[in-house]
């Protein structure tokens, strides 16, 4: 059996006619003899509606409580597009998260994917049901709760699904036609990449680009989906995400991500001992805080600061965990800057040439951007700069690196 993967992302369903324009890109694969499992997203803003509703009801809320909330914008859209199909005369039904079921861990509001049980749906185009139409985002939980997996994580119920079935392609279509070498919303003179190395798309995904899940460029990374990000709007063909083998000619710099809402803190004046980091850092791990940068500074007289970052969203819990270790910790006091961005730059070409953060740093001085925290892969250099620099940065890193389309005339 052929199958295709297409997801579409919330602006690509925001409405009745959005829905329509998608379920016809879908109805052509039909006629071109493919059975097609397509992913939906909510509605553009109504997850963000759900969550707002979760949050205004309670600040500490219950998790499981807020997956079943959330989880409903995707139970509307796939019902909708089924509908839609139909309607087009094109066989088709929608499954949700529990009826694949498509398994997941207890991690509720970021669970991960741990099985997705095809068999049904098989059977379904078997008996002639050329479209299986998934609800995105959400999964079935230990102890029969629903869980959902992430924000932006129907890319990653596109990949598990595209890698269960065994699918020909996942084809991602979203507002943009494909992956750019930065936000072309922030910088206009972005270009789009044809393609683009698994490794990369998940260095700039991991380092904010919210084009494409994290976990989703994981898992097509593992499972060899071949995975094109492409536009609901345009029949422009989309960027390819594949193998670095499968690349002709690799820049040093590919492209240039940035995450707005970043918090720095800083513990002061810790004693310069074995397991101090473990100090801070395990309590941390265990209040599920991601901490992302880490310097610690030169030791004067046995002592030393130690600073990390952490998305703003867990800033609050970060202080309230390090607050309540401070006696196994040892410290003076804390510092906390809510105003900080990161900026990073990524490529393969990283691997065989050098002075890439040099170029980076200069850069950065010759635009007056101060840098606070750098670190560092094989493949990626990131900074932590000031919020009010991030688009300056961005926009002199994109250009520094020979990034920008050719001018267009006129
Ligand atoms: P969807 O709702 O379809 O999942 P998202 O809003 O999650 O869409 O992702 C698409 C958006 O990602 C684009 O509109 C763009 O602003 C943003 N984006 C960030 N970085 C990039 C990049 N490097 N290339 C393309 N788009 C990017
Ligand atoms: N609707 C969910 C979100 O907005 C999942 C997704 O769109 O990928 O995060
Ligand atoms: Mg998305």
């Amino acid at each position: 059996m052929a199958i295709l993967v297409m997801k579409f992302g919330g602006t690509s369903v925001a409405d009745l006619d959005r829905i329509r324009n998608a379920a016809e890109k879908v109805k052509r694969e039909v006629e071109a003899g493919w059975k097609v499992a397509v992913i939906v997203s909510a509605m553009a803003g109504e997850t963000n509606k759900l969550v707002g509703y979760v949050r205004s009801v309670s600040s500490l809320y219950d998790a499981r409580e807020y997956d079943a909330i959330v989880a409903s914008g995707e139970q509307v859209t796939s019902g909708l597009m089924a509908l839609t199909l139909q309607e087009m005369g094109v066989p088709a039904r929608s499954w949700q998260g529990w009826q694949m079921p498509m398994r997941t861990d207890a991690a509720h509001g970021a669970a991960r994917i741990e099985e997705v049980d095809t068999a049904a749906m098989l059977a379904k185009f078997e008996e002639g049901f050329d479209v299986a139409v998934c609800a995105g985002f959400q999964g079935l939980a230990p102890g029969n709760r629903i869980a959902t997996l992430g924000r932006g994580g129907s890319d990653t119920s596109a990949v598990a699904i595209a890698a269960a079935l065994d699918a020909e392609r996942c084809d991602i279509y979203t507002d943009v036609d494909g992956v750019y070498t930065t936000d072309p919303r922030l910088e206009p003179s972005a270009r789009k990449i044809e393609r683009i190395a698994f490794e990369e798309m998940l260095e700039l995904a991991s380092q904010g680009a919210k084009v494409l899940q994290t976990r989703s460029v994981e898992l097509a990374m593992r499972y060899k989906v071949p995975l094109q990000v492409r536009s609901s709007f345009s029949d422009e063909p989309g960027t390819i995400v594949c193998d670095e083998e499968e690349i002709m000619e690799s820049n040093v710099v590919t492209g240039v991500a940035f995450s707005r809402d970043e918090a720095k803190i800083t513990v002061q004046d810790v004693e310069d001992r074995p397991g101090v980091a473990a100090a801070i850092f395990g309590p941390l791990a265990e209040a599920n805080v991601n901490v992302d940068m880490i310097v610690q500074n030169i030791s004067d007289d046995g002592r030393t600061d130690m600073t990390f970052t952490v998305h703003l969203d867990d800033f609050e819990r970060a202080r309230a965990t390090i607050d309540g270790a401070r006696e196994s910790i040892g410290y003076a006091g804390l510092v906390a800057d809510r105003d900080v961005a990161k900026v990073s730059v990524v490529g393969i070409g990283m691997r065989s040439h050098t002075g890439v953060a040099q170029r980076m740093f200069s850069a950065l001085a010759n635009d007056g951007v101060n840098i606070q925290v750098i670190t560092t892969s094989e493949i990626k250099v990131s900074v932590l700069v000031q919020r009010k620099y991030m688009e300056l940065a961005v926009q002199a890193l994109h250009a520094a690196f020979g990034l920008a389309g050719e001018a267009r005339a006129g």
